[in-house]
């Protein structure tokens, strides 16, 4: 159990990242408000889950070098004690951030709380992520599929996180070159510039991973010719900006953290940045990671 103050210090964090975007871009306000909770939810939530035993865990030092992840035959590790905790802190808060998804949040409670074979079913579903799985408890609980794997990717989201903190130390200081995350092997969906140099991370958009990546290259098809790729950015927000890729039309939201006196906290800056989506899709281009956010949800 990790203590309240901890669980405080961290709901404060993103709270005050989230207030400097509403500040800056009202428009983003009420978005904002409704992801809030969840976002100091899945935080906690990581928190409270205990630390995997990684015992057994070998690193192919050859294969990762060309560009295997660690978990490519591996499956996230969910044990129905933590299953439970988990869902007890994010589905309140997504009841109150979202509430279009009232009925389908009463259906998957009181499947967690009356159904005695629920945690083991939602075990599966999380770590084998199988389509059928989840079509399988959708008609059954009678929630529509999208919604299901929404609260589910929800629900997986800690567990991936803190396997991949888990995981990080030991591949630190191996050489990987790829676009995807050398731990789950998604892709980014965030880029970050920090320190002196400019150098660049990208953030796994599934475990929240970060790794160095080549300055002007994109990450989703390793075309380098800078003259096809471009960066577009609002004139009083410059250190936000979109990385467009003009071979493959995919793009990635990034921030340039080197001047900020606050960068964002991780976890809220797809959020904030959200406004970059909609001038890149605008153009006719698609985000290379899946988007966190679908705006029918809030609506
Ligand atoms: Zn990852
Ligand atoms: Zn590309």
């Amino acid at each position: 159990m990790v203590s309240s103050e901890t669980h405080q210090q961290v709901a404060r964090e993103i709270k005050d990242s989230l207030d400097r975007f509403k500040e800056g871009i009202p428009q983003l306000t009420e978005l904002l408000e409704a992801f809030e909770e969840l976002l100091v939810a899945r935080s906690i939530a990581r928190l409270e889950i205990p630390t995997p035993d990684l015992s057994t865990v070998e690193i192919d030092s050859m294969r990762f070098s060309q560009g295997s992840p660690i978990l490519n035959d591996r499956k996230i590790d969910v044990d129905t004690g933590s299953v439970k905790k988990v869902a007890l802190l994010i589905i309140p808060a997504m009841q109150k951030g979202f509430p279009k998804l009232h009925n389908a949040l009463e259906r998957f409670t009181n499947f967690i709380d009356n159904d005695n074979t629920a945690m083991n079913t939602l075990q599966l579903v999380l770590e084998s992520g199988s389509r059928e799985t989840m079509e399988e408890l959708a008609s059954r609980l009678d929630i529509p599929l999208s919604i299901l794997q929404f609260i589910c990717s929800e629900l997986a989201k800690p567990f991936a996180e803190k396997l991949s903190g888990t995981l990080a130390p030991m591949i630190e200081g191996l050489t990987w070159l790829k676009g995807y995350c050398p731990i789950c092997g998604s892709w980014p969906g965030l880029s970050v510039l920090r320190e002196n140099e400019g150098k660049r991370f990208l953030t796994c958009s599934v475990c929240g991973h970060d790794w160095q990546y080549m300055r002007t290259q994109c990450p989703f098809c390793e075309n380098a010719d800078h003259e096809k790729l471009e960066i577009i950015f609002s004139q009083d927000r410059k250190s936000e900006r979109a990385e467009l890729c003009h071979v493959c039309k995919k793009y990635i939201v990034g921030i340039d953290t080197r001047d900020l006196i606050n960068p964002p906290h991780p976890s809220t800056a797809p959020f904030g940045l959200i406004y970059l989506d909609f001038l890149a899709q605008d153009r006719g281009f698609s985000p290379g990671a899946t988007l966190a956010i679908s705006q029918d949800l809030t609506l």
